[in-house]
């Protein structure tokens, strides 16, 4: 047995070294942790994605493991009172009871749930099938909507399937040119940067679009600084260029698309000088960017959050896919369109059931087929399964309303601090009958909970997360969780177990709830061997990730995100397999596109898009853009870096960042405390001067909490299709506090 192969879950075989992947973003960088009996290391590991380096939150990841605010005890609030500390007993049983009594007096769908883009695909899929088969009800969503849902959108009717990157990570090193629209890897991603540094060393073009000169700008060789919220009309220029001076590949068009004439006749009037005005890019540089694409041998691009979190995130993001299937580039060797995935599970937490609107492996819930398929691994009548819920927000500013859900299940996610305009929610979950929370810190949500209960850590439990690249990975265990501590799987079964005893001759006992049978002929053991098999679990909510793995692989089967030749064996021996993968003996799909892609007729489709403002535009009132982004060292809602000491350190708090000249303007020197006020609230924290943004926009990291929570700002409209709120751009005024 190697060391690598070494886990807790292995009897018998104390535990010191595990190979797993940082629990923060998508990049899922390898790192081994390394007990060493008074302490966890972490070391380096080679991966493809991060070539053994790590950023600051990966060195500093296992500091949590044994952090002294660690919840280690379930915690009660008594009506009106302080949270106290309780047994698992009775605080599962007033989760139950509490949710019993919501759902007898309100109906199902009166029972929320919301999840997280950092849970593992076995929760992610636990969670979903918890909320449709124990809970049955259609509200759950999770906060990866507000990370990739517009991208996820644009992908799938362009391409008919939502990849993140439908190529490995590695493709970017040989891309002659490269355009990064609104991402920073330098300060999120920062191992990512090696394989931009191998693009720069083959010769290869850096271009970046973001209204700011972040740390990835500087390294660019031409940096475009677009007014927040034109980067549509920008990728509609580029277009517009491409077709002017005969850069379309039009056999690519001809053969492999559908519905160019539209595109073309829209993009006709996105005149250079036009959009020069309205966006600042200056002519001569949209020139050089459509002219670096679409002369080169190899050109990939990629969008991230700065293009997709707006209420035209979907369409700008289209945009874009316009402009690269009009230059040939998806499924061309070294070339195509993709999106840098944010959070650690951020895809494979939207392809298993956590989304409001699917089920397993990618499947519309509202498919007919789809919620037989998946009813069958439920042992439930696929008549018993909801519909679709409503978008995260959504479903969020309607909690504890009249129509709304009144009691919410929130499992790795801090919408107190994470959800646009942060102030509303936070009182729909005060107003709300029962709030329960799962996590492992205390987080701005927890803390407002009636019931927190205490969750294991990512080095404390085994499972599968999926990466940017669509590459599933193994998350190894170096040691079993503290005592008084359950996993997520181990709350889920036992909460389901209290439900379905409770509602034995009750009206809410109709819904007969899953019908364990024992495992059909023919079934692997879990964790192995083929999928085959469609038949329901032994157990309803199993507990080990390796049997919940084995039960996702039979749902996803056949499905758009089909893992069913998936098995953690392969993903060992492989450094991770690449979905789709259906069958066990056969391929994984590290590149997708090749030849053709999923859609009926195999084609790509265009959609014409047209630029509209932001739905908040400046006024006199609100005379600045305020946009929102991340820092090096912090991470998301902050619930786990702020309590990391090197991370305090290096990035103690919030701070607005404007320009000198507004700084003038406004009386404001460096360090001064500002007040950033939108229509729906207003954020305090010390200016920071810099020359790299715009002077008619500043910016704030949504790290923070408090009186310095960006969100408190933040715009609450949201994207048609996606749902995703426009977290990137909203009016507001500055001034000394
Ligand atoms: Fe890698 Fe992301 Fe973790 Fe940093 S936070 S070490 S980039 S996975």
């Amino acid at each position: 047995m190697t060391e690598r192969a070494r886990s807790a879950t292995q009897p018998g075989v104390a535990p010191r070294d595990a190979e797993t992947h940082c629990p923060y973003c998508a990049l899922q960088c390898g790192m081994v942790l390394r007990d060493t009996g008074e302490r966890v290391e972490v070391l380096p590991r080679q991966f493809p994605t991060n070539r053994g380096g790590l950023c600051q939150k990966g060195w500093t990841a296992a500091e949590l493991l044994d952090h002294p605010e660690r919840l280690t005890t379930p915690l009660l609030r008594e009506p009106g009172g302080e949270l106290r500390p309780a047994g698992w007993d009775e605080a599962m049983a007033r989760v139950a009871t509490g949710i019993r009594t919501v759902q007898a007096g309100h109906g199902r769908d009166a029972v929320a749930v919301f999840g997280g883009g950092g849970l593992t695909n076995e929760k992610a899929y636990a969670l979903g099938k918890f909320a449709r088969v124990a809970l049955r009800t259609r509200h759950i969503d999770y906060n990866g909507r507000w990370c990739m849902s517009s991208a996820a959108a644009a992908g799938i009717r362009a391409f008919g399937v939502d990849r993140g990157l439908p190529f490995p990570l590695a493709d970017l090193g040989r891309a002659r040119t490269l355009l990064l629209v609104g991402a920073n890897p330098a300060e999120t991603m920062p191992p990512l940067m090696r394989h931009l540094a191998d693009q720069r060393q083959r010769g290869g073009r850096l271009i970046v679009i973001d209204p700011r000169v972040t740390a990835t700008a500087r390294q660019a060789d031409l940096h475009l600084q677009p007014l927040p919220g034109t980067d549509l009309a920008v990728a509609n220029a580029l277009l517009h260029i491409a077709l002017t001076e005969g850069l379309v590949d039009r056999a690519y068009v001809a053969a492999r698309t559908e519905g160019f004439e539209e595109v073309r006749r829209t993009v006709a009037g996105y005149w250079p000088a036009e959009v020069e005005r309205l966006s600042g890019v200056p002519v001569a540089d949209l020139e050089a960017t459509a002219r670096a694409l679409g002369t080169a041998d190899s050109a990939i691009i990629l969008t991230a959050r700065g293009a997709e979190q707006h209420a035209k995130g979907v369409d700008t993001v289209s945009a874009f896919v316009n402009l690269a299937l009009a230059l040939g580039l998806p499924g061309r060797p070294g070339s195509g369109y993709g999106c840098l995935t944010g959070q650690g599970n951020g895809q494979g937490g939207r392809e298993h059931g956590q989304k409001a609107d699917q089920l397993p492996g990618y499947r519309r819930i509202d498919d007919p087929a789809a919620r037989a398929h998946v009813a069958g691994v439920w042992g439930v009548d696929p008549d018993e399964l909801p519909g679709p819920g409503v978008p995260a927000y959504r479903l969020l500013d309607s909690l504890g309303t009249p129509d709304g859900p009144r009691a919410l299940l929130v499992f790795g996610s801090n919408p107190v601090v994470s959800a646009p305009r942060a102030a509303r929610i936070t009182d729909r979950l005060r107003g709300l009958d029962l709030l329960v929370v799962a996590d492992f810190l205390l987080s701005e949500t927890a803390a407002l909970a009636d019931v927190v209960l205490p969750v294991a850590q990512w080095a404390e439990e085994d499972g599968t997360m999926t990466n940017l690249e669509g590459r599933v990975l193994r998350r190894r265990a170096l040691r079993p969780p503290p005592p008084g501590v359950r996993t997520d799987l181990a709350v889920l079964a036992d909460l389901a177990a209290r439900l379905e005893a409770g509602a034995q001759g009750t009206p809410l006992a109709q819904g007969k709830g899953p019908r364990p049978s024992p495992r059909p002929a023919g079934e692997p053991a879990a964790g192995g061997g083929a999928a085959a098999g469609h038949g329901p679990a032994a157990e309803p909510f199993p507990t080990d990730p390796r049997v919940v793995f084995a039960e996702l692989r039979r749902a996803s089967a056949g499905g758009p995100a089909d893992y069913a030749g998936v098995s953690w064996e392969r993903i060992e021996r492989d450094e991770g397999v690449f979905w789709p993968c259906p069958d066990p003996d056969g391929p994984d799909t590290p590149r997708l596109f090749a030849d053709t892609f999923p859609t009926p007729d195999g084609r790509a489709r265009f959609h014409p898009v047209t630029h509209r403002p932001a739905a908040e535009e400046v006024c006199a009132e609100y005379p600045l853009h305020f946009t929102t982004g991340r820092v090096l060292a912090q991470y998301q809602s902050g619930t786990q870096t702020r309590r990391v000491d090197a991370l305090r350190r290096a990035a103690p708090g919030a701070f607005v960042e404007l320009h000198p000249d507004l700084a003038d303007r406004l009386g404001v020197a460096d360090g001064d405390e500002v007040r950033v006020t939108s229509r729906r609230g207003e954020l305090r924290a010390p200016a920071r001067l810099s020359t790299g943004i715009r002077s008619d926009t500043v910016f704030a990291p949504f790290h923070w909490a408090g009186a310095a929570r960006a969100n408190s700002v933040t715009n609450d409209a949201v994207d048609p299709i996606s749902g995703m709120p426009e977290f990137k751009i909203c009016a507001v005024r500055v001034e000394k506090a």
